[in-house]
This record gives structure tokens, sequence and C-alpha cells, in this order.
């Protein structure tokens, strides 16, 4: 099974107001303020909080190419098979439309 996705986010220095919002928001403590920018510290997952919270439109959301990870999932029944497969389903398509 494949699972979770990489981000790498990019900062349009230029449209940043430095209000932070998008470091309090990302559930990965993967953004820092260093100067007023946020900086990419630590690992995304691409859940593109920070874009929909940024007030100015000044962050990109990459998805890393070659970011999947082998997950292992210990399957204990067809019912958890159907409800991971709808999760990763509805992820990719959640990732196809933000991009
Ligand atoms: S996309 Fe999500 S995980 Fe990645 S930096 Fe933004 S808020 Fe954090
Ligand atoms: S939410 Fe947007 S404007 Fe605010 S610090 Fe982050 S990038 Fe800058």
């Amino acid at each position: 099974m494949v699972g979770p996705i990489r981000g790498r986010v990019l900062v349009d220095t230029n449209k940043c107001v430095h209000c932070g919002k998008c470091v309090e928001l990302c559930p990965t403590q993967a953004l820092s303020l260093v100067e007023g920018v946020p900086k990419q510290v630590g690992i995304c997952m691409a859940c593109f909080g920070c874009k929909v919270v940024c007030p100015s439109g000044a962050i990109t959301v990459e998805i890393e190419e070659q970011s999947y990870i082998v997950v292992e999932v210990e399957i204990q029944s067809k019912k958890e098979v159907s409800r991971l497969d709808r999760f990763f389903r509805s992820a990719s398509h959640h990732h196809a439309k933000t991009r």
C-alpha cells in the first residue's frame, strides 16, 4: 500500500504579509517563521491547509515526485480494506483537485 504524500512549500515573499497563520495551522509543524517569512523546516504532508489559510495567496504547495512511502498495514478484515481504500482514494482526489 502507498501512503502519505510529501509536499514542498513555496512562499512568494512579495505577497506574504507575515501573519504567521500558516505556521500556526500546520499539523506537522513543517513551517517556521524566519525573519517573518515561513520557511519549511519539517515534513509536509501536503494537506494544503497553509495554502487555504493564507490571506494573501502567497503559498504554493508542490507534491514531491517519488515521495510515496510504502507502509505496511496489518489488515484485519475486508471492512478495513475498503475503509483504507476509501481513505486513499479521497486523499488522491483531494490532491488532484487542489493542485
Ligand atoms: S501543506 Fe499542510 S503539512 Fe504541508 S506545510 Fe502546509 S499546512 Fe503543513
Ligand atoms: S499565511 Fe501567508 S501571509 Fe501569513 S505568514 Fe503564511 S505565507 Fe505569509
